[in-house]
């Protein structure tokens, strides 16, 4: 991996443009001689940097200013190393649960695409439900070549681009732990707006910054990270998605499913600590336990008119 070097430029809300109503939340803590190929890359340690944040009163969003430029942004993802396969599917799963419900009201299958795909576990997920015309889109080369012979050939490398895809064609678009990461997150949301048909639907998961978890563990969290540009709370996510122009928006939070031993990765102690812990989970087998946790994950739903959910 060659050495990450950033272009920093500044920054207004990347939700309503301003720069007025927004105040310091924390100063910089990245440290670019401790960056390694694992600094952009998806369910890592957590290495507790982040840029300078502010937050905006007017949308509750805790975002990133000045921040890389995206086209830097772009190679520090193409090179990022990837090994969270098992947990890659856990996760998969725990989203796939909402398919059921948003297929039901769904006028067809044929069209979904998955922003920041990974490995493509979710394509897996999209082809198992009946989804047709599948597609991914992921920046990472590493995980793309980690992916089955199943779906890799349905991954696009290369950032998501809209010109990339016929508008109107979609009936499902999904982004998962991925609008965190976006310089434009706004500008995706109306992206997915433009290519769902009439009755098409999002499903994006993201980090909530006013969950439980987080308010609990404050910069300790692993939220506060390197790769997060942005932060939401369900208010700002609300705000992006609607102003995006999507209809019967729900946003409720998540419980995942993961193995014992990437939950301790997740803990707030020194990365030396938790490598003892993970080892010791291991050897004893508990590490490959499921649990379910609340860890302050958010999901949003939303539809492009004429999308109404079950009971309500
Ligand atoms: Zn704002």
């Amino acid at each position: 991996m060659t050495k990450l070097e950033f272009k920093m430029v500044d920054r207004c809300c990347p939700l309503c443009g301003s720069r007025d109503d927004s105040f310091r939340f924390a100063e910089s803590t990245v440290d670019l001689s401790k960056l390694d190929a694992f600094a952009f890359a998806s369910r890592k340690m957590p290495d507790y940097m982040h840029w300078r944040l502010v937050e905006c009163r007017r949308c509750d969003l805790v975002y990133a200013s000045p921040t890389p430029a995206p086209q830097s942004l772009g190679v520090a993802y193409d090179q990022a190393a990837f090994d969270s396969r098992s947990e890659a599917r856990y996760a998969a799963a725990t989203y796939a649960g909402f398919l059921p419900r948003i297929k039901s009201k769904l006028i067809d299958l044929d069209g979904a695409l998955d922003i920041g795909t990974g490995d493509g576990c979710f394509l897996e997920q999209l082809l198992d439900a009946g989804f047709t015309n599948v597609m991914g889109v992921e920046p990472s080369a590493a995980p793309i070549a980690a992916a089955t012979p199943r779906v890799r050939s349905l991954i696009r490398h290369g950032v998501f681009r809209v010109a990339d895809y016929a508008p109107g064609s979609l009936s499902l678009v999904t982004c998962f732990q991925t609008f965190e990461h976006l310089s434009d997150p706004l500008a995706m949301c109306r992206d997915a707006f433009y290519l769902l048909k009439p009755g098409g639907a999002v499903l994006f998961v993201g980090h909530n910054r006013r969950a439980l978890s987080a308010r609990i563990l404050g910069k300790k969290s692993p939220i506060f990270d390197i790769e997060h540009l942005q932060l939401f709370s369900p208010a700002s996510v609300r705000r992006m998605v609607t102003t995006a122009g999507f209809a019967n928006v729900e946003v409720g939070s998540i419980l995942n499913r993961y193995p014992i031993r990437y939950w301790v990765k997740l803990l707030p102690f020194p990365a030396a600590l938790k490598r003892g812990l993970i080892n010791i989970v291991d050897v004893s087998r508990v590490g490959q336990l499921v649990v379910p946790l609340a860890a302050g994950n958010l999901v949003v739903i939303g539809c492009k008119r004429d999308f109404v959910f079950p009971g309500r």
